[in-house]
């Protein structure tokens, strides 16, 4: 009598629900970049800016002259980009420019921001844009003061200001 146990293999639906489970590309190659790219959708990006951030960040908008919130901010403290929180200007090279923008004759560090051309609108300007995430800052010019002699010329809505108080009084170190 043959013994013969015929196993049947079940043929069970595992391989049914992990099509869900896609690996996404990125996009960027290994680079040599400091700061790590933010890559995210359009639909991604819609949802954590406000209708008018994402006009002018990811739609290279520019808000009107002397509507800005920083405009003629002259408090102490760092502008952060208003898409991914990195640093941007200081107030330490904010100027007052009285074109109805916030100004800065110098970035915070030349890696925080990428400079590329810009042909729109008949003019040739440079386009100022977070070398992070890749929104639209504003433009530079080459009518600033000294030392640099240039002029970041940014949106308002672009940035967020985090001010930095100025310590008073008590924290001096004694000397002798
Ligand atoms: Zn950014």
């Amino acid at each position: 009598m043959k013994r013969t146990l015929i196993l049947l293999t079940l043929a069970l639906p595992l391989a049914l629900g992990s099509a869900d489970d896609k690996k996404p590309i990125s996009p960027q190659a290994k680079g040599g970049t400091m700061t790590s790219p933010t890559t995210k959708t359009d639909a991604e990006w819609k949802k954590i800016l406000t209708p008018e951030q994402y006009r002018i960040l990811r739609e290279k908008g520019t808000e009107r002259a002397f509507t800005g919130e920083y405009w003629n901010t002259k408090d102490t403290g760092v502008y952060r980009c208003a898409g991914c929180g990195a640093e941007l200007f200081t107030s330490d090279t904010k100027f007052d420019s009285h074109c109805g923008w916030p100004s800065f004759f110098a970035a915070l560090a030349k890696d925080n921001v990428k400079l590329q051309p810009d042909h729109s609108h008949g003019m040739i300007r440079t386009e100022v844009l977070c070398a992070r995430c890749g929104g639209h800052l504003g433009h530079l010019f080459d009518d600033g003061p000294a030392p640099t002699g240039q002029r970041y010329c940014i949106n308002s809505v672009s940035i967020k200001f985090e001010k930095k108080e100025k310590k008073t009084g008590g924290s001096q170190p004694a000397g002798k």
